[in-house]
């Protein structure tokens, strides 16, 4: 409604505040999330300053307003200043991503939700059945709506670098780093498979951001690459002895991929493991599995991805991996992927016992 001027590379370009509506989602303070500003509902009228009048009781547009700002007034209040509606929807959304992916980090439950209209997946089917039961039935399914977003949360978003980090680079318009650059994308990814309720899509949508985070194009050694680096961020983590810095590493970590020696000891690891304890490691298994799902929707093989498979990757992913892996690419915006190999490489020696890896056609567990 209020036309401005922001410059920027010499030029001038004319940008419109626009007021969004969040759903599902209340918030007791305002909060900022790059050129996204949020406030609570109540608080349109008095952002709309002079305006509010002057709409509300136009003698042409009056009534359609007054019925929108009583709409607005619901939820959360979007402040975005864009070139178009359009624009400003797309950093709306990237904003909203961010507090998804926020609110469900080391989330232990099923949370309710909050997005754009039409974002949230919300559905009653009413139907009938036929036959000796014949009568009407109502199906739910979907999200459960409303969050609220209280002063303790907002001083726990305040306090964490990860995620103010990522906030301020919300509507950037010069080119991010590779380290920021990775991690907005897996948290688009992230968000959109908190969004997806079918359970294969789900699954490679959060294999495919964690792809996005820790893995170059480079087809060789691809698996072998994303295994060691997405377990250097969780092994360990859920009893607070992270392998290869609270204690030595595991040769799944100290292995190089690139090194073709190195590849044939993975290989007899990855065999040793399938024979169970000492050389299994849990973690690895089930990145490798998700990995493998992931694999066979993305290529068209028809392997079925159960609801529960989904849900324990999304919750394991959500609690263990999400957050240090968000923290490497913001510590490390420049070759955050080469440093990651630097700290691998860097570990230290591997226990004794798992030195040379045995040979598993004449492994004996009791020797
Ligand atoms: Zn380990």
């Amino acid at each position: 409604m209020l036309l401005q001027v922001r410059a920027g590379f010499g030029q001038t370009v004319p940008v419109t505040t626009f007021l969004l509506p969040v759903e599902g989602l209340t918030i007791t303070c305002p909060w900022e999330i790059g050129r996204v500003q949020l406030y609570p509902g109540a608080q349109l009228r008095s952002l709309l300053g002079d305006n509010a009048q002057a709409m509300l009781g136009h003698k042409v547009i009056g009534d359609v307003t007054t019925k929108f700002v009583e709409e607005l007034e619901q939820g959360t209040v979007a402040r975005v200043e864009a070139t178009d509606i359009d624009a400003a929807l797309d950093l709306l959304t990237l904003a909203t991503d961010l507090l998804r992916i926020f609110l469900k980090r080391g989330a232990q439950f099923r949370t309710t939700m909050f997005g754009l209209p039409g974002q949230m997946y919300r559905s009653q089917i009413r139907y009938v059945t036929d036959g000796a039961e014949a009568g009407p039935g109502i199906r739910n399914r979907g999200e459960a709506v409303g969050v609220t977003f209280d002063d303790a949360r907002h001083a726990a978003w305040l306090s964490s670098p990860t995620f103010t980090t990522l906030a301020s680079l919300v509507g950037r318009d010069y080119p991010l780093d590779e380290g920021p650059r990775r991690a907005l994308l897996g948290v688009q990814l992230l968000s959109q498979a908190v969004l997806e309720h079918r359970p294969a899509f789900k699954m490679l949508n959060l294999v495919i951001a964690l792809e996005s985070m820790l893995l170059e194009r480079d087809p060789g050694t691809q698996t072998l690459r994303f295994l060691r680096r997405a377990t250097y961020f969780t092994c360990g983590r859920a009893i607070d002895s992270l392998c290869g810095r609270d204690r030595p590493p595991c040769q799944f970590l100290a292995l190089n991929p690139a090194v073709k020696a190195d590849r044939g000891q993975l290989d007899w690891m990855r065999q040793l493991a399938e024979m169970g304890p000492p050389w299994r490691c849990g973690e690895r298994a089930s990145y490798s599995r998700w990995y493998e799902l992931r694999s066979a929707v993305a290529h068209g093989d028809d392997d079925p991805v159960t609801s529960e498979e989904a849900s324990q990757a999304e919750y394991w992913i959500f609690m263990w991996t999400l957050e240090p892996v968000l923290q490497w690419l913001v510590k490390h915006p420049v070759k955050p992927l080469e440093a990651l190999d630097e700290a691998l490489a860097a570990l230290g020696p591997v226990p004794d016992w798992q030195k040379p890896v045995p040979n598993p056609v004449t492994y004996n567990p009791d020797d």
